[in-house]
């Protein structure tokens, strides 16, 4: 049984200490830093910078935080996620939601290259086979996983196994193309787009959306470029009408987040990996999305704990006992209390991502809660 220290967003005083980011130092300092990091190692965060629309990221207060805790000990972060955009334009957007070296005092740098293109081929499992794996985080010694959690429309729920899954992992490889990058989760199979000409009503989301330029609608048809395209969803995802679709698996989509995410903690020694959950704006959709919807659940607080299973149950655990906002996707879509939100909101079997994670080794479902 794996601890989880667990600090609750609600503010029961006016004071410094009872504030998140107080809390977070608190919880900062329950789990020991010294015991994973040294003096002057190199320790990534990795999070996530989000889009051009999409705000609600784990807040630059709180990253600053972590810097600041690892620092005092002596060791050397930097904030990393890997490209989603190319990597110039995506550290513009990181700058623009307020991620630089000046507001999170540490570097801010991309873990795949400005392309996207540096990456090393890791085993992970039989869905799989092997997975890019970005560089820098392959040749890190030591991370700390900062993961905003909130629903999504492919993975159901998204905490720390999605954010390492997709996010440590490249758009696609240099020689064998997205095969071996983030479109072998995002797509079983050839990765074949299915266009449904009848239901399209020509409103060229998707082609705004696609970071490579891959669409194009010339003559009113869809045409669209297979050899430059990750199979990174986007299109597919913003399509209003459903006139968008990539043959996928929902059951091989969850276990293949698993394997992926075990073959980046393959490339870290024990105890080199922590996992922080920001149970806050837990909005529908991911924070690649072109907009960030309201949030569906009230914050909850933070978690910390260094086991990547553990943190996920808990943080499911705790998603369960709260009630859809209102005013949010959750009214919308009639989600009563009592109910399983992101569930309801997305119906995809998101549980076996935990459970697969756990019969992979990478931790234990059973855990202590330990309220800081
Ligand atoms: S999946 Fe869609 S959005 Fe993503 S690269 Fe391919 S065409 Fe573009
Ligand atoms: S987003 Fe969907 S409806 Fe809009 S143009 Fe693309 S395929 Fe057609």
């Amino acid at each position: 049984m794996s601890n989880v220290f667990f600090t609750p967003a609600r503010v029961k005083k006016w004071k410094y200490d009872e504030s998140m980011p107080g809390k977070l130092e608190r919880l900062l300092k329950e789990i020991k830093l010294p015991n994973y990091f040294e003096k002057d190692e190199w320790v990534a965060i990795k999070t996530h910078f989000g889009s051009n629309g999409a705000h609600r990221i784990i807040r630059p207060v709180f990253i600053r935080k972590v810097v600041d805790s690892l620092r005092a000990i002596g060791a050397k972060p930097f904030i990393t996620d890997t490209v989603r955009i190319k990597g110039l334009d995506y550290l513009e957007i990181a700058n623009q939601n307020g991620i630089n070296h000046l507001s999170v005092g540490a570097p801010v740098v991309i873990a795949d290259g400005l392309y996207g293109n540096d990456n090393i081929m890791v085993k992970a499992g039989d869905i799989l086979g092997e997975i890019a794996v970005a560089s820098l985080i392959y040749d890190v010694p030591a991370m700390v996983v900062c993961s905003h959690v909130k629903g999504h429309i492919n993975a159901g729920y998204a905490g720390a196994i999605k954010n390492i899954a997709m996010g440590a992992i490249s758009g696609s490889h240099r020689h064998c193309g997205w095969k071996c990058g983030r479109g072998a989760m995002h797509t079983i199979g050839e990765g074949k787009f299915i266009w449904d000409e009848e239901k399209c009503a020509f409103c060229f989301q998707c082609e705004e959306v696609c970071p490579l330029d891959c669409i194009n609608f010339e003559d009113n048809k869809f045409n669209y470029h297979d050899e430059r395209c990750w199979r990174c969803g986007r299109c597919t995802r913003v399509c209003p009408e459903g006139a968008l679709t990539m043959p996928g698996n929902d059951e091989l989509f969850m276990r293949s987040l698993s394997e992926a995410a075990s073959a980046v903690l393959s490339t870290f020694k024990q105890n080199k990996v922590i996992y922080i959950n920001f149970l806050t704006e837990i909005q529908p959709e991911c924070d690649c999305m072109p907009a960030a919807e309201v949030p569906v659940i009230q914050d909850i607080g933070i978690l910390i704990s260094d086991d990547i299973v553990s943190i996920e149950q808990a943080s499911i655990d705790l998603l369960l006992k709260e009630d859809p906002l209102p005013s949010s996707l959750a009214e919308d879509e009639e989600i009563k209390g009592g109910e399983d939100i992101l569930f309801n909101l997305h119906k995809k079997p998101y549980l076996l991502q935990i459970e697969e994670a756990e019969r992979l080794g990478l931790g234990s479902r059973h855990y202590k809660l330990i309220e800081v």
